[in-house]
């Protein structure tokens, strides 16, 4: 078995000062946490904020994958970049854990096929099309006005590029149009890195039952999300009641402005704590989801993209990556047999690289 982890924003919290070769108290991911987790491959999302203009989203890219480089170097005895299935499972063979890049929000490429095609060669394996507002090649579900109504005809002549570089499409955040856009024109299977169900929890950024069929139809996957936001309704309405997550965003860009400034950090990691103090979804909500996917298309569809180090607060029990092994056990307890369990954990995500 392979337990793979699609979507993680720790080049973030890397550019943030973390060092992720030793256990941290505070922050979801790093290496010791990882293996304790049972956790043997991961994807590190190189995340650009929307509000970055083309040059600064490219620029803040190279950075990321800088701080990222350093990183892989400094924890050569731990962890090692791999862009493909065979080198995650040598890695495995060898006891270090697998780096896989994927770059989320297209605004990086800068309308530029080749940037796109640079990005692959410095290892990128998938590319979230959009965040959180609409850029050059499609929409994004989060603005309520479409620009496009789907794919641009530049973010057509994305989609044919990436599928003839094996580069997966990552249709998370982008909008529905969007989603029926890349299917109609991706001649390969794309993925869902970071997202949930809809029949579940009615967010805009989940899946709807139909869209789930179809991206399963096409030899996708869709990797659960573990942001309780995106499980839970209930939870929604609490945070957002709450005014916790609008004043903690103000706290954070404080803390991302002079992350080397002890009192900012120490006043971000208060809100976290702040908002784990909630009454939080049980872990056991992620494996209803996985429920659901599964009953729509079977486990050869499904898996896990946690979304770790990207999202503010965690489901109960699952608080960090070293918890990752309970959502596996949790699956046994449905009855999951092996083979299906090994699927979901990576073996369907590392089939499509
Ligand atoms: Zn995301």
């Amino acid at each position: 078995m392979f337990v793979l982890d699609s979507h993680c924003d720790t080049p973030s919290q890397i550019h943030r000062l973390r060092n992720i070769g030793v256990w941290n108290e505070h922050g979801h991911v790093d290496f010791p946490k990882m293996k304790k987790g049972g956790v043997d491959g991961v994807f590190f999302a190189l995340y650009i904020p929307p509000a970055l203009g083309p040059d600064a989203a490219t620029s803040y890219a190279m950075e990321l994958m800088a701080d990222l480089s350093d990183t892989m170097d400094a924890c050569s005895s731990q962890a090692v970049l791999v862009t493909s299935r065979e080198e995650a499972l040598a890695a495995q063979a060898k006891g270090l854990i697998a780096v896989f890049l994927g770059l989320e929000n297209g605004s990086a490429i800068r309308k530029s096929l080749p940037l796109l095609r640079l990005y692959r060669k410095m290892g990128v394996r998938y590319m979230t099309l959009a965040h959180s507002a609409h850029n050059d090649i499609c929409d994004s579900c989060s603005p309520t006005q479409p620009r496009w109504g789907g794919l641009s005809p530049f973010g057509r002549e994305v989609v044919a590029e990436m599928n003839r570089l094996d580069m997966l499409i990552d249709v998370s955040h982008i909008s529905d149009a969007a989603f029926y856009d890349v299917l109609k024109y991706s001649e390969k299977p794309v993925v869902a890195t970071h997202s949930c169900c809809r029949a579940l929890a009615g967010h805009k950024r989940n899946m709807s039952d139909e869209m789930i069929c179809a991206l399963a139809e096409k030899g996708g996957v869709i990797q659960i999300n573990f942001y309780p936001v995106f499980l839970d309704d209930g939870f929604a309405a609490r945070l957002s009641a709450s005014g916790i997550e609008a004043r903690g965003e103000a706290v954070e860009a404080e803390f991302i402005g002079d992350p080397s400034d002890p009192a900012k950090r120490a006043a971000w990691y208060a809100v976290e704590d702040e908002l784990a103090a909630m009454e939080r979804p049980s872990y056991k909500r992620i494996a209803d989801h996985i429920d659901h996917a599964v009953s729509l298309v079977g486990p050869e569809h499904v898996g896990l993209g946690s979304d770790f180090d990207g999202i503010s607060v965690t489901p109960s029990g699952m608080e960090d990556i070293s918890h990752f092994s309970i959502i596996l056990d949790e699956l046994a307890r449905r009855g999951y047999s092996d083979s299906d369990i090994g699927k979901i954990a990576g073996g369907n995500f590392l089939n499509l690289l």
